[in-house]
């Protein structure tokens, strides 16, 4: 018989709390992972207010790094105690979807999304992995796990908010919310050649580690008029790119405000809320101007994710200063608080087990 593992669970729309539940058991083409290391997302905090719905006795997270412990009878390239990532998003890469390339869509729109969605996820002291030969990254040798589990995430999200950007070499780029997502987005924007960088954010915490991280101009939207400000810098012309990194109306709006002509407003945000975002017409050249906007879940697999570590190992990369609080598993349900109060000045909580 399977022994039993501590999960951190949601109950209900609101209602969360720690139990208990079997070791997960591995299909011929899955592994199961002991968790090491796990971050927690203000998506967790959604999931929880029933973004996705009413769950009972779902495991939450999705973030996290571990050792192999368990691997289906089919599984070549992996082995029982290598220490792996796991990206959030987990496709098949066998679906209709996985084939044509939007392997986040895996199945149906978002359906890549597994963890703490359509199974249980990754806060427990075990969890499962589907289709393991494609989804776990071995953690190289000088990569600490306390960076590796930002691959899990943060750097895909955020890299693929500037990935979707188009950003031309030199060009210019807004970033709207610095979120862990955001700081992730403007630190892609500088690798993929960007020559100037806006970030804007109300916190001063954020704006402050945006600078750090090579943000070239911070704007806080409670002293200055974010719009004001970018167009003054680009000589009235607009970003080549914005990067929406909340998930908001008002963020959004900005974005196609704040893009020129032709350049592109990539979204990584969640829009949790009304039946439809609106679009500002005439800033949108009434339908005509040339202005893209693109939408994208976190990218995952094997693949991006070997790429994603080799930066950190590189050392291009070194997101653990978005880390700001630190918790045993025990306290997890504290962390999560924290990511909906934002209070403390929290930017991510790292978990460890
Ligand atoms: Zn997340």
């Amino acid at each position: 018989m399977a022994g039993k593992m501590k999960c951190f669970v949601m109950q209900g729309v609101g209602k969360v709390g720690f139990t208990e539940k079997p070791i997960p058991e591995p299909g011929p083409n899955d592994a199961i992972i002991k968790t090491t290391h796990a971050l927690v997302c203000t998506s967790d905090v959604h999931t929880v207010k029933g973004a996705i719905g009413d769950r009972n006795n779902l495991t939450l997270g999705h973030e996290a790094v571990g050792m192999v412990y368990e691997i289906g009878d089919q599984v070549r390239s992996i082995k029982k105690g290598d220490t792996v990532a796991v990206n959030a998003i987990t496709p098949c890469y066998k679906c209709e979807n996985c084939l044509r390339g939007f392997t986040s869509q895996c199945t149906q729109m978002l359906g890549g999304w597994k963890f703490a969605n359509i199974k249980d996820g990754t806060f427990a002291e075990y969890f499962h992995v589907n289709d393991a030969e494609a989804n776990l990254a071995p953690i190289p040798k000088g990569v600490s796990p306390e960076a590796a589990v930002y691959t899990c995430d943060m750097m895909s999200t955020g890299f693929m908010g500037a990935e979707f950007a188009n950003i031309p070499l030199g060009g210019s780029v807004a970033v709207f919310a610095l979120g862990p997502v955001g700081l992730m987005a403007a630190v892609g924007a500088k690798l993929k050649g960007a020559g100037l960088i806006i970030g804007v954010d109300g916190m001063i915490n954020r704006l402050e580690l945006a600078k750090k991280l090579g943000v070239d101009i911070i704007v806080n939207f409670k002293e200055a008029d974010p719009m004001n400000k970018i167009m003054d810098l680009t000589d009235g012309q607009g970003v080549d790119s914005a990067i929406e990194c909340l998930g908001g109306q008002a963020t959004f709006e900005s974005c196609i405000k704040a893009t020129r002509p032709g350049g592109t407003i990539s979204v990584t945000g969640y829009f949790g809320e009304g039946e439809y975002v609106n679009i500002p017409r005439m800033e949108w050249g009434v339908g005509m101007s040339d202005k893209v906007i693109r939408t994208g879940l976190c990218p995952g697999g094997k693949e991006r994710m070997k790429r994603l570590l080799r930066l950190i190992k590189t050392g291009k990369v070194d997101p653990t200063p978005l880390t700001t609080h630190k918790f045993p598993f025990e306290q997890v349900d504290k962390a999560l608080h924290l990511m909906e109060t934002k209070e403390d000045g929290i930017i991510k909580p790292l978990i460890t087990f």
